[in-house]
């Protein structure tokens, strides 16, 4: 198998990388969300804290304020020039003038009389009509009258519009003026303008937390928001926030915009005649309030993307340093198992645990490649001597068949190989009827030979005589020794009496013509036979060729005779 080049996930790469992005991503992510979320808790604790002490700051300056402008109508209606009684005096518009330049809040301000009618009054407005039907005129009769917010009526054409294009709406406060007997002489009233509680409100209003999506409302007793204008009249306090008690600084609701809010409701303590029961609210978009800590989950989430994208790099990097040796090591053990003689493993590495591996594959591969080329020795010898062996038992199976199918002393076949050949002869000629001839070669007086030069000369004459026979016949006739003194030629396809004949005498003239050791001449007898068909076996010819011998012994000698 190739060693992997290519970057894979189950490689030693492959699987640093995964494991250090994957561990790093996991332990960020964790990080991240935890820090993240311990964050948005006390980013939410904070921010509700500084949404309730903004409540609070507010409904305190309104609380303030509010009873502040009630003094002053209260303050005026008991001082001595109205308390006499005479409306019409010319130091009670003063009063009110001075009052009102200092408090340009107050929209309008005037001295009723008992019937209604308006006496004297700032810039002369509503001079001379009767507010006898307003309910800030009635209620001040009896006593000191603060108003909740109403639209103006008389004045609405009299006065400038806000210049913010808002309907002219104001706050009432009226108080009776009294002699000193006790008796009501009229009534101070005084008209202030909305604009003045709003901006009394957003006096506590810190900018960053504006910036923050932070709005303060202010709503009356029904929970009906009467400030900011733009959600003025509409009934949008959560049903939660109306119903739950005091004690709670801040919470998280759903507004009727289905937007979460951190929200604080505090109740504007006036201290003036008449409870007004509104109520500051402060409210940030929650999203908006734990914007800083989602930012900084964010921040944190993005790291951990960026470190493990880091160690990713790196992890490939140390696996590249990790694998690049082990696939050297992969190489040149494929190289060597190719039979490179030149590969080798490398000996020096950055990893020493590497290194020793190198060191081992190399010894390990050096004592393999001993032990092969021993084995290979092994072998070659083992197979010279098979060789050998085996031409050893060739010899000795040669010699063997020699010493079965030839005759020691002339070399020319002996008589039991003889007889076998006889028999193939006898086969084939029956099934082929292709005769054969046979001739019985038979030594003259060779009992003299023997008796003259002794024993071992006579044999080396019957070596003479077999080399002769053998040199006189074709490569096809058949020559053996058919025992002592006597040998047989056997023609095969030789059917005819002539050729049997013409062989037979030319065998008896070589041998009458050699020269042999010891008597010099010798000659021989030769009795010869044809096969003839109706042999039933092979004992049929050889008779006949020894009847012929023994008639060519009997005849004289060095003769043939045909059986
Ligand atoms: P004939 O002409 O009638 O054949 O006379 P002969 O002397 O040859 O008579 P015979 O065939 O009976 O004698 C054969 C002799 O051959 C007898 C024996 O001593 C001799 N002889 C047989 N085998 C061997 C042999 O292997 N070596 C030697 N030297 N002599 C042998
Ligand atoms: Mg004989
Ligand atoms: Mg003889």
């Amino acid at each position: 198998m190739a060693p992997s080049r290519t970057f894979t996930l189950r490689s030693l790469r492959g699987q640093l990388t995964l494991w250090f992005s994957g561990l790093t991503l996991l332990t960020l992510l964790c990080v991240g969300l935890y820090v993240g979320r311990l964050a948005t808790q006390q980013m939410a604790a904070s921010a509700g804290a500084s949404v309730h002490a903004m409540a609070l700051t507010a409904a305190d300056l309104l609380g303030a304020g509010l009873r502040e402008r009630e003094l002053d109508i209260v303050l005026l209606s008991q001082a001595p020039h109205f308390t006499r009684g005479d409306l019409t005096h010319p130091d009670l518009l003063l009063s009110l003038q001075r009052r009102r330049a200092v408090r340009q809040e107050f929209a309008w301000m005037g001295v009723v009389d008992p019937q209604g009618k308006v006496v004297q009054a700032v810039d002369g407005l509503l001079q001379g009509q009767s507010v006898a039907q307003q309910p800030w005129f009635i209620a001040a009769r009896s006593g000191v009258y603060a108003g909740d917010l109403h639209k103006a009526l008389l004045l609405e054409k009299m006065l400038p519009k806000p210049p913010d294009g808002e309907p002219l709406r104001f706050i009432d406060f009226a108080a009776p003026i009294r002699n000193l007997r006790g008796d009501l002489v009229g009534v101070v009233g005084a008209h202030i303008h909305w604009r003045w509680v709003a901006q009394t409100v957003q006096l506590a209003f810190d900018q960053s937390t504006q910036d923050n999506g932070a709005e303060i409302l202010i709503i009356n007793k029904e929970g009906v928001v009467l400030y900011p204008q733009k959600l003025a009249q509409r009934f949008l306090l959560p049903a939660e926030l109306r119903s739950s008690g005091p004690g709670r600084r801040y919470t998280q609701v759903r507004w009727d915009d289905d937007q979460d809010y951190l929200t604080s409701v505090v109740a504007v303590n006036s201290r003036t005649s008449q409870h007004l029961g509104w109520s500051i609210v402060v409210r940030q978009p929650l999203e908006q309030a734990l914007q800083p800590a989602h930012a900084m989950r964010d921040r944190l989430l993005t790291l951990g993307l960026l470190a493990a994208l880091v160690f990713g790099a790196v992890a490939l990097h140390l696996g590249r340093l990790f694998s690049r040796p082990i696939e050297q090591l992969a190489e040149a053990a494929r190289r060597i198992e190719r039979g490179d003689s030149q590969a080798d493993f490398p000996e020096k590495g950055q990893l020493t645990e590497v290194e020793q591996l190198g060191q081992s594959l190399r010894s390990m591969t050096r004592a393999l490649l001993a032990h092969e080329r021993e084995l290979e020795e092994i072998n070659q010898s083992l197979e010279a001597q098979v060789l050998q062996r085996t031409e050893a038992l060739a010899a000795a199976n040669r010699e063997l068949e020699q010493l079965a199918t030839r005759d020691a002393l002339t070399g020319v076949h002996n008589r039991r190989r003889f007889d076998d050949k006889l028999n193939e002869c006898l086969e084939v000629a029956q099934r082929t009827a292709q005769g054969f001839a046979v001739l019985l070669i038979d030594a003259d007086h060779f009992k003299k030979v023997n008796d003259t030069y002794g024993h071992p000369a006579g044999d080396a004459v019957l070596q003479t005589l077999a080399r002769v026979l053998s040199e006189t016949t074709r490569a096809v006739d058949f020559v053996a020794r058919y025992g002592g003194e006597e040998f047989v030629v056997l023609l095969p396809h030789t059917a005819d009496a002539g050729h049997a004949m013409a062989a037979a005498e030319k065998i008896r003239t070589a041998i009458a013509d050699a020269t042999f050791p010891g008597p010099g001449r010798l000659t021989v007898s030769i009795g010869a036979s044809l096969w003839q068909p109706a042999d039933p076996d092979a004992s049929g010819v050889i008779e006949r060729a020894d009847a012929a011998l023994y008639q060519a012994k009997a005849a004289g000698r060095n003769r043939v005779v045909l059986g």
